[in-house]
């Protein structure tokens, strides 16, 4: 009863600060999430600004709602009863992208795809290897993501982020502790709203060039026809994930309609209705087959997330 009266109370007041066709009741993450698992999110909330996303989060903690943050999906297993709670998801309204001189400057929801062409566009190098990588700048942000020999955290100058405590405060890149898949902001709860990257002057031949090569070196290794999280595993130190997987005879192994994939032994794809409940099992059944074959456990680099 108090928990219907908390999320009537939260729902009431979060009316006035976004407008009905950005705020969702009962959403299935399945609609959000490339891997295209999940359970019904309480409330999910799409910001356009953020003094917006400020406004949110100040308003879920006085009604003591959890708050998730997602970007678009990519690198997320959402779990079959979904999220309790508020999920804020970056996506096109706050998706903004401009220049000032060599900075490009993104909203969190910016698409890495979106970032990297305008990039191109305006004649600036630095960001071809993020033309693949199906996530939000902010997600990348976040993750520290990076492909090719190229990382987000080569390009970023700064970051505004909405804290906890409602401030939005400004992070230059020394300030964001960036490291391998790796960023401050998976401690201290800030939430991304704004990046600024630094690129170099290039041109637009070579540019296009480098992308058009990633792109079809990607698409020759990676199950891109079937829904995923992209790699499954980090890498452990001194290996491949993919490669330990392949040794130890697991491509291809299925459990329900999760599936270890037949063209990257890196990556378990949704082969088909598969649940949260099945990635996991085969998560743990990857890890228990390679641990006992090479005696590396291999963590997951997906983030799980819900109940
Ligand atoms: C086919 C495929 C290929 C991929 N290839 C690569 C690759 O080459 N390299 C690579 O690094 N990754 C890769 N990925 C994984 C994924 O695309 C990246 O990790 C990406 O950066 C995640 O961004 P996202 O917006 O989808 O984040 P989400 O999956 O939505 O979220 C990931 C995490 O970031 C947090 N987050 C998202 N946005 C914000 C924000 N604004 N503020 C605070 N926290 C936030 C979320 O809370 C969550 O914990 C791939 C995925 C797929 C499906």
């Amino acid at each position: 009863m108090q928990k219907i009266n908390r999320e009537q109370d939260f729902f009431n007041r979060v009316q006035s600060l976004v407008p009905e066709e950005r705020l969702h009741v009962n959403e299935p993450m399945s609609r959000h999430t490339t891997f295209k698992i999940g359970g019904p999110a309480d409330f999910l909330i799409q910001p356009a600004s953020a003094p917006e996303v400020a406004a949110v989060l100040t308003c879920a903690i006085n009604c003591d709602m959890t708050v998730t943050i997602l970007g678009n999906g990519s690198n997320v297993l959402v779990r079959d009863n979904g999220i309790r709670g508020v999920v804020l998801k970056f996506d096109e309204h706050m998706g903004y992208i401009r220049h000032q001189g060599d900075t490009i400057v993104a909203g969190a929801g910016a698409t890495l795809a979106d970032v990297s062409e305008y990039a191109l566009e305006q004649q600036l190098a630095g960001l071809e290897f993020a033309i693949g990588i199906p996530g939000s700048i902010g997600g990348a942000v976040f993750m520290n993501a990076g492909a090719y020999d190229g990382e987000i955290s080569s390009v970023v100058s700064a970051v505004t982020a909405v804290c906890p405590e409602g401030n939005i405060r400004r992070f230059s890149r020394e300030e964001i502790h960036f490291t391998y898949r790796h960023s401050i902001f998976q401690e201290n709860g800030c939430v991304i709203c704004e990046i600024e990257l630094e690129l170099v002057p290039g041109k637009a031949k070579e540019i296009g060039r480098k992308m058009i090569d990633l792109t079809a070196k990607r698409e020759s290794k990676q199950p891109l026809e079937l829904p995923s999280a992209g790699s499954t595993f980090k890498r452990p130190p001194g290996y491949f994930a993919g490669t330990l997987i392949e040794q130890t005879g697991l491509k291809g192994l299925k459990i329900g309609g999760a599936q270890v994939s037949e063209k990257h032994a890196g990556f378990i794809v949704n082969a088909g209705s598969a649940t949260a409940g099945d990635v996991l099992a085969l998560i743990g059944e990857v890890q228990h087959r390679v641990h006992k074959k090479f005696g590396v456990m291999l963590h997951p680099e997906v983030r799980i997330i819900g109940e």
